[in-house]
């Protein structure tokens, strides 16, 4: 049977950035509420985690960032950037995200379970190697794909970002590295303002990054659209030995920070495609690392939506899908022409080096 590692804890709750910041701890509550209802299915196991180690940050960070953050439980408010603040809880709940994201990959090599999700906060996509930022602290992506690669042999690994925000810290850190395939949808432009598909790595790593950047109001079909013609087909030459989620949830519908409208059904349909690729290449490894979302209604139903996507659960098809599948038999007919020519300028950077590519 499928084994599914829940990883989360309430010492993750503890952070608070200060009143009215989006990245609240009701976030972890959300999480919970979701744990709750998979707790006793079968294959299910909820891990409290572990904290990560020196050793594990600084693979990814610099050690004077490791300073910075660990020096903030001493003081009441450590403000790092305007939106990143820790108070004196946040260095051990950073610690337990990261720490928390390699025991699911852990977990996943040790053959335990062939499926994670890591329902931690604070997030990690922005956290640059010498800088909290845009809410994150530690680069709990970046350090996962570290440590797999360092302590489990992996020499590619594939890190698959659907937050609606770009995951400027995760590209940068393997930015001229082929051993980690960084693939990220995002809304553009908007916070962080990298991301631009031009954006494809550098050196060895030139081809090893994709950004698909896109105006707000796309949807389920979209956004599925380039996951067949693009982001599967890359991975599929790739053949990654480990799949990661960047999961953040602020592409749903229901968020405040996010334009993008997605359902949650196309959570559990992204994730189905990337479980996909890890049976597959990767002998079914897949962790899910909670990013961003900002609805706590729509973070709880993305959850619940990608945790299905993880079991394998059946779920009804998305809107969009299910009425071009009527329509024309399956093939993917409503896509906004901007989403088209994104798509095709990307088939045509990524055909120079991976081969031919349809859009
Ligand atoms: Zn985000």
């Amino acid at each position: 049977m499928l084994q599914l590692h829940l990883f989360t804890d309430q010492l993750c709750r503890l952070h608070s950035p200060g009143m009215g910041h989006p990245e609240r701890p009701e976030r972890l509550d959300a999480v919970t509420a979701v744990f709750d209802t998979c707790d006793g299915k079968p294959g299910v196991t909820i891990d409290p985690g572990r904290d990560a180690t020196d050793a594990e940050i600084t693979a990814v960070h610099t050690a004077a960032l490791l300073e910075r953050v660990r020096d903030s439980q001493q003081r009441e408010i450590a403000v790092f950037d305007a939106d990143t603040v820790a108070n004196s809880h946040s260095c051990a709940a950073a610690l337990r995200a990261a720490g928390s994201a390699c025991a699911a990959v852990d977990a996943l090599f040790s053959g335990q379970a062939q499926r994670a999700f890591v329902g931690t906060r604070p997030p990690g996509h922005h956290a640059e190697a010498d800088r909290p930022m845009g809410f994150c602290f530690f680069n709990n992506a970046a350090i996962a794909a570290e440590h797999a690669r360092r302590h489990h042999g992996v020499s590619r690994i594939a890190i698959v970002d659907w937050d609606v925000h770009h995951g400027n810290g995760t590209m940068h850190s393997f930015y001229a590295d082929p051993g980690v395939l960084y693939v990220s949808l995002h809304q553009f432009p908007l916070f962080p303002g990298s991301g631009r598909l031009e954006e494809t790595g550098s050196a060895e790593g030139t081809g090893y990054t994709l950004n698909l950047p896109l105006a707000g109001g796309r949807s389920d079909n979209e956004y599925l659209f380039l996951f067949d013609t693009l982001v599967v087909p890359l991975l599929d030459r790739y053949q990654p030995q480990l799949v990661l989620i960047s999961a953040g949830f602020d592409a749903h519908e229901r968020d405040p920070l996010g334009s993008m409208l997605l359902s949650d059904a196309a959570f559990a349909a992204m994730t189905e495609r990337l479980t996909g690729v890890a049976e597959r290449h990767a002998e079914g490894r897949v962790a899910a690392l909670l990013e961003g979302g900002y609805s706590l209604y729509g973070l709880q139903l993305g959850i619940a939506a990608t945790i299905d996507g993880l079991r394998g659960a059946q779920r009804a098809a998305p809107a969009d899908a299910r009425q071009s599948a009527t329509a024309t038999g399956g093939s993917h007919t409503i896509v906004d022409s901007a989403v088209e020519q994104i798509a095709e300028r990307a088939a045509d950077t990524l055909s120079r080096q991976w081969g031919r590519f349809t859009v």
